[in-house]
């Protein structure tokens, strides 16, 4: 595609990207890829067959062989290259993206290829640093122990960052000298085959990064493939679970970035504008599509009804709208199935005895009539046990809980299977590390909510994921370590 996409774009046939270039499915089956802001359909896409996955696999096996005996530099210069075409490609990149997944401009621009980028630079930046260890053993013998890559290594993406989770998954793996495969979701398959026009643009072996499309017995294919080292995947809790059984079959290693629940607590003496921005931003970015959200809003009571009363007026003015406006903060969601699963959310909450501030409804707009549009909505006074409380609705759904104490809202916080994130809002220095230190989750804010440099680790305690991205310990998630032990002298028998 040469011109950026917009609103009404469609496409040819997609294709499977193995071995450097586009190929065709064996499977003979095909898929449609929807807009989610008018329910046309933009493309066919080719589902990948048993046989197109051993195809990549092979691809990535011959790849793998070249990439790992690439000398460090020469693989730093590769990736920083892609870096480049990214961000020369950035606006291209970001119009197909919002195409695919309804996330406005406003966003798609500015985040999602850019941050992934800025992923890649960091990996690359790394791959020289990658080194071992040495241990003598007086007087004849030492050891070094240095880390080796794993081989071929697979990445399965959720919808609400597509192209984000392809260039998270892909960076520390491609660093570390492997060679990767990617399953986008069905649901937002076209970008991950614009990474892999890059990749092999900025010279990066046929091979190295490959992309397989389809649903979910694709998913099982890499998760149970043999040949297969590593699997990351980004999905729900029980797609997880699933996830790492199948890996079990072969016992290869799995990184899982699952769901969440996150809770927000913001104190009395919170900086009450800081607080309402960073929970406005913690709840509808992505119309609420983003497994770090923190949904659950404890409020102290001496600032709760202001809070409420700020929070109100300031959610009614987000634009919501076509996501081709780049004044559009809040788009449609993903897709016809999920706006129905919100909207049986929004209508729970309404039935229930939580005080409705505003949204939860289809917009009366007549020029978003045929997208997945809902309001974004805020509930106050929730109790803990509601389901939209307890649940993961990822869609803008927020709920404003008061609480009077700081160990009650702790217990109340933690009161959940999820741990991925929460932020704690208050002016007190000692409090603030106390709460961090006690939230049961493996991201933590203290006045600030989603900052994710890239060489900060990221992923979640309890059900919300195993292992990490982002940071120098992902690198040990994409290697694995030798040692070699010499013996200079003589071997004495024990016999
Ligand atoms: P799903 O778990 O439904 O799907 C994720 C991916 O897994 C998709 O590519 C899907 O394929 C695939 N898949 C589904 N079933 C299987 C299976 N049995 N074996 C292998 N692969 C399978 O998640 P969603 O796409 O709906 O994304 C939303 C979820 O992702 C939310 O729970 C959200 O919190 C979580 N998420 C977590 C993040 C994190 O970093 N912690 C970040 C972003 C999202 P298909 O395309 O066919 O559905």
């Amino acid at each position: 595609m040469n011109e950026y996409a917009n609103a009404s774009t469609t496409l040819p046939t997609q294709q499977l990207y193995i071995g450097g270039r586009y190929v065709d499915a064996t499977s003979g089956e095909t898929f449609e890829t929807i807009n989610p802001a008018t329910n046309q359909v933009i493309c066919e896409v080719q589902q990948a067959s048993q046989g197109d996955v051993d195809d990549a696999v092979a691809a990535a096996q011959a790849g793998f062989a070249v990439w790992s005996a690439m000398p460090a530099m020469e693989r730093t210069r590769i990736m920083l290259k892609a870096v480049e075409i990214l961000r020369e490609r950035n606006d291209e990149i970001a119009h197909l993206e919002t195409l695919d997944s309804g996330k406005p401009l406003s966003e798609t621009t500015t985040v999602d290829i850019v941050s992934g980028a800025d992923q890649i630079e960091y990996y690359a930046g790394l791959i020289s640093m990658l080194h071992g260890q040495h241990f003598d053993f007086p007087p004849n013998g030492f050891a070094s122990v240095k880390r080796e890559p794993l081989g071929v290594c697979a990445g399965i993406g959720a919808w609400n960052y597509p192209v984000q989770i392809a260039m998270w998954k892909s960076a520390p793996a491609l660093a570390c000298g492997n060679s990767f495969i990617f399953k986008p979701a069905e649901l937002t398959p076209l970008t991950a085959l614009k990474l892999a026009e890059v990749y092999t643009a900025a010279g990066l072996p046929d091979g190295v990064f490959n992309v397989v499309q389809g649903d979910y017995r694709v998913g099982q294919m890499l998760s149970r493939h043999e040949s297969i080292a590593k699997i990351s995947l980004t999905g729900e809790v029980g797609t997880g679970k699933k996830v790492m059984a199948d890996a079990a079959t072969t016992l290869k290693g799995v990184t899982l970035e699952l769901g969440g629940k996150s809770p927000i607590i913001v104190f009395d003496d919170a900086d009450l504008d800081n607080a309402v921005n960073a929970t406005l931003v913690a709840n509808f970015y992505s119309a609420g599509e983003v497994c770090s959200n923190g949904t659950r809003v404890f409020v102290q009571r001496g600032l709760y009804e202001a809070f409420v009363a700020k929070l109100g007026p300031r959610t009614e003015a987000l634009k919501i709208g076509d996501p081709f406006d780049p004044d559009v903060m809040v788009g449609p969601l993903i897709s016809r199935e999920h706006h129905s699963k919100v909207m049986g959310y929004m209508d729970a909450a309404l039935a229930s005895t939580a005080r409705h501030v505003c949204g939860g409804s289809v917009p009366d707009d007549v020029a978003l009539a045929h997208g997945n549009y809902v309001t974004p909505a805020i509930f106050a006074d929730c109790d803990d046990e509601m389901s939209f409380v307890r649940e993961e609705v990822f869609g803008p759904l927020m709920s404003v809980l008061p609480f009077d104490d700081e160990d009650e809202v702790l217990h109340r916080a933690n009161d959940t299977n999820y741990g991925l994130s929460g932020a704690v809002f208050t002016r007190d220095f000692a409090r603030a590390h106390r709460v961090a230190n006690a939230i049961e989750a493996g991201n933590v804010w203290i006045n600030s909510y989603n900052d994710l440099p890239p060489s900060i680790p990221f992923g979640g305690y309890k059900q919300s994921g195993y292992g990490r991205e982002n940071g120098l310990v992902t690198l040990d998630h994409f290697t694995q370590w030798k040692t070699i032990y010499a013996n200079l002298g003589d071997f004495e028998a024990y016999y």
